[in-house]
């Protein structure tokens, strides 16, 4: 049993010290965290189980922090706003959280840590036999019909089945993420009771998300679908060097959902496709060493070969690298190092892994995560303002936010 300093001393007309509403990565933490500290809460949870996206992230085997995540890797109208919880919960935190209960990190690249066992389950299962153990109460299947703010607290109704109920605590969690897959739960409450109050929410968007090319482009991307290459994705924010996948409605792959969240409507932005090489010197050499073969044969070593064949579009494929005329040369350069891609647009909420914008961060101490015009009302995780880097950096958020927010119950 890990029950801490249990507090006996909640007000008799309070149900808990505090109502958490969202069962997922912060929620789960933030209840944890604050059982340690012998603070009740009660979580109530729209979906039947906890955790329905830790459950599916990483393609089920849960990427649950970076080893390398700094302030940098978010996007925040606040760049600042994030540090101080990166601070009082670090990425060494979420490691040694983990290990205590049984959970090893394995790095699989660019420092994402999954757990040992593959299996996002097992990360599920710490936060509730936890939650069972520090006597915390997860109340499923809920439907939130109102909230009430008292002059001591909360008043949360909820309807559960046929029954509906109120609970009343001193302090509420908003921790119900963003707006990415709605058939697993996602909604908009956070942001719909924020707007209620008169907070200020930055725009939404989905983010790291695949993008879609249409028109006269369209069918030379699906001719390229299933194939992925190395790629320096760039605009005038930043710069990913990641894989790219051609799929037969536009782009996706790692560096596409990166450079996603960078992105708007209407912005074109530039893909090397040759990064840390240069194409005009690979060819100068091959000119002397092998002038007689074709441009495709050259290509053909650095890509697959259907990539080869698209080429084909744009520059002299079947013409013997010896041959090249110096335009000719230039265009390829030009083509390799600065592939220009105008998406038409996104693949929306169904696809996108998270949510960029939320509760705007200066409604929010950056220290507490307490509203600062409703005191007692906090908001952590993806609804708000914070939006990671593919790789991790989301989940350290949501464990972050949730932890400060607990410290502060
Ligand atoms: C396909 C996919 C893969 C991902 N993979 C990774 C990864 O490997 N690494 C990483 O760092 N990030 C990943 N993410 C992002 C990560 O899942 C989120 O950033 C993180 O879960 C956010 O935590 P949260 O607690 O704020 O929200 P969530 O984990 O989404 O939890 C919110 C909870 O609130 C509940 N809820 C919503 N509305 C209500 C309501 N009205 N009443 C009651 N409950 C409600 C939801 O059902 C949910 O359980 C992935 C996302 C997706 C979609």
């Amino acid at each position: 049993m890990l029950i801490l300093h249990k507090n006996n001393n909640i007000n008799g007309l309070m149900d808990a010290d505090a109502i958490i509403i969202g069962a997922g990565a912060c929620g789960l933490m933030c209840a944890v965290q604050a059982g340690y500290l012998g603070r009740r809460v009660i979580l109530l949870e729209k979906n039947e189980q906890p955790g329905a996206k830790i459950l599916i992230s990483g393609g089920g085997r849960c990427n649950y922090t970076n080893l390398f995540a700094t302030d940098e890797q978010f996007i925040s109208g606040n760049k600042h706003f994030v540090k101080s919880a990166f601070t009082q919960w670090t990425v060494a935190d979420t490691i040694s959280f983990f290990e205590t209960y049984g959970i090893n990190g394995r790095e699989k690249t660019l420092g994402q840590l999954f757990p040992e066992s593959n299996n996002a389950r097992d990360i599920v299962a710490v936060f509730t036999s936890l939650c069972e153990d520090l006597g915390q109460q997860l109340i499923c299947g809920v439907s939130i019909t109102d909230i009430d703010i008292l002059e001591d607290g909360f008043a949360v109704k909820y309807d559960k089945g046929p029954k509906s109920r109120i609970l009343k605590a001193p302090k509420l969690v908003i921790a119900t993420g963003g707006l990415p897959i709605p058939k697993m739960g996602a909604t908009d409450f956070a942001l719909r009771f924020a707007r209620k109050q008169g907070l200020k929410i930055a725009e939404t968007a989905p983010a790291l998300v695949p993008l879609t090319i249409t028109g006269k482009e369209e069918d030379w991307y699906a001719r390229l679908s299933g194939n992925s290459v190395f790629c320096r994705v760039s605009n005038e924010h930043i710069a990913f060097e990641e894989n790219i996948l051609f799929t037969h409605w536009g782009l996706s792959g790692p560096a596409i959902l990166q450079i996603s969240s960078y992105w708007k409507r209407g912005e074109v932005f530039n893909i090397d496709l040759l990064p840390g090489q240069n194409i005009t010197a690979l060819l100068e050499e091959e000119r002397k060493q092998n002038g007689k073969s074709l441009l495709s044969t050259f290509f053909n070593h650095l890509y697959p070969k259907k990539f080869t064949d698209a080429m084909a579009r744009f520059l002299p494929v079947e013409k013997q690298v010896a041959s090249l005329t110096r335009a000719e040369m230039e265009q390829i350069a030009q083509i390799i190092h600065q592939f220009k891609v105008k998406p038409a647009g996104d693949k929306g909420y169904d696809k996108a892994e998270v949510m960029r914008g939320g509760i705007d961060t200066s409604e929010l101490s950056s220290k507490t995560l307490e509203c600062k015009k409703i005191p007692g009302l906090y908001f952590g995780g993806e609804c708000v303002d914070v939006t990671g880097w593919l790789g991790g950096y989301n989940f350290q958020w949501a464990w972050a936010s949730g932890f400060v927010i607990a410290d502060n119950l």
